[in-house]
């Protein structure tokens, strides 16, 4: 099978941070196109932990000109995006709206709200460029997105983000704690995704902030290929 040059290539899971106390990994993602393409996919948590936040551990943060894939403006996923000055941003329309008024994402923007000339807002599932798809993942937050990266030798693989943090959650009638009030949107996004997985036959589901599944996979400079 022939390859557009285009096509992604190469996916790196790096951890930016760790969370001690609930004893999760904080994580970006990087893919990389056969022509070069550096596409960054959420950049981390930001040089200043926000006050009513446990502690973090940084272990490095990344800085280079990209593309950058924004899942959603929680800290933990939007702490440096203004770092990266000339990148594009891709964001699902629906988040980027609903930061505006939305005091979940005020912390986070002055990362995010960059001139709109930057921004590329999408609607819905979007083919980025040939193996890479960003799917609308709404319920952690309205317009969340999620990541599916198709690899030359792997094959696919997806990114839940946190539309599924943690392997346990990941079942058609899981994650209602009775404290969310998109429990439903939350569901919802999740049977997507498993349906997905039946449809794609994706072997390599990497969720959100799972430690343990975290340890058991290969991290950069040691990547996907
Ligand atoms: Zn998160």
């Amino acid at each position: 099978m022939s390859r557009n040059a285009s096509a992604v290539q190469r996916l790196y899971l790096m951890e930016v941070a760790f969370l001690p106390l609930y004893q999760i990994p904080i994580v970006c993602y990087l893919v990389q196109t056969g022509d070069g393409k550096n596409i960054l996919i959420d950049s981390g948590v930001p040089e200043v932990i926000p006050a009513d936040s446990p502690p973090f551990d940084v272990a490095q943060n990344v800085i280079e000109q990209l593309v950058l894939i924004l899942t959603h403006y929680d800290f933990d996923h939007a702490g440096r995006h203004g770092t990266f000055t000339k990148a594009e941003y891709v964001v699902q329309r629906v988040h980027h709206l609903d930061g505006q008024s939305n005091p979940r994402s005020a912390p986070t923007r002055p990362e995010w709200d960059q001139p709109m000339e930057r921004i590329r807002l999408l609607d819905g599932d979007t083919e980025l460029l040939p193996g890479l798809v960003l799917i609308e993942t709404s319920g952690h937050v309205p317009g969340h997105q999620s990541v599916l990266v198709r690899l030359p030798k792997t094959g696919a693989v997806l990114l839940t983000i946190d539309a599924v943090p943690f392997r346990g959650g990941f079942t058609a009638d899981e994650q209602d704690d009775g404290h969310n009030p998109d429990a439903e949107a939350i569901r919802a996004s999740t049977r997507k995704l498993l349906d997905l997985v039946e449809r794609e036959h994706i072997d390599l589901v990497i969720f959100g902030h799972d430690k343990q599944q975290w340890e058991a996979l290969k991290k950069a400079p040691a990547y996907y290929a």
